[in-house]
This record gives structure tokens, C-alpha cells and sequence, in this order.
């Protein structure tokens, strides 16, 4: 007997939308242990005689955690 052979469904081609994704700084709460995640602010130099262009990302000197609310201050990771 034969059976017809299913093909496995194939999801829909999904139009996909641009996100824009950015910088942020993250940190293990020592209170909670809960992961927090914080926007970074991107600053962009203007382009110099060489037309170089600076780009970073400034964290905050003071965090608090938006689980427990425990505060911080803050240190990079080496
Ligand atoms: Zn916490």
C-alpha cells in the first residue's frame, strides 16, 4: 500500500523587517544574580583633517539592578 509522502512543512518566507541593533553594557547582579542589560551611548566624533572618524560607546558610572534595584558602581572588565 502506498502511502503519500508528506513533505515536512515548510515555514512561510517571512518578510523580514531592518532592526537596528546597538551597543549596550551588561552586569551580573551580585544580589540577585539576574543578567541586566544597559544601553550604551554611542558618541560620534567629527571627521578630522585625515577624515578619520572616533566612534565609542560611553557605560554609566552608576548602575542599579532592575530586578532587586541593588546599586552599583561601575568598573570595566578587563
Ligand atoms: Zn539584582
Amino acid at each position: 500500500m502506498e502511502t503519500p509522502e508528506k513533505k515536512p512543512e515548510q515555514e512561510p518566507e517571512q518578510e523580514r523587517e531592518k532592526i537596528e541593533v546597538h551597543s549596550a553594557w551588561m552586569f551580573d547582579c551580585n544580589g540577585c544574580g539576574r543578567e541586566n542589560f544597559i544601553r550604551g551611548v554611542r558618541r560620534e566624533a567629527m571627521q578630522d583633517m585625515e577624515g578619520l572618524v572616533n566612534l565609542y560607546v560611553l557605560y554609566p558610572r552608576e548602575v542599579a539592578c532592575k530586578f532587586c534595584t541593588k546599586k552599583y558602581e561601575t568598573e570595566l572588565s578587563g
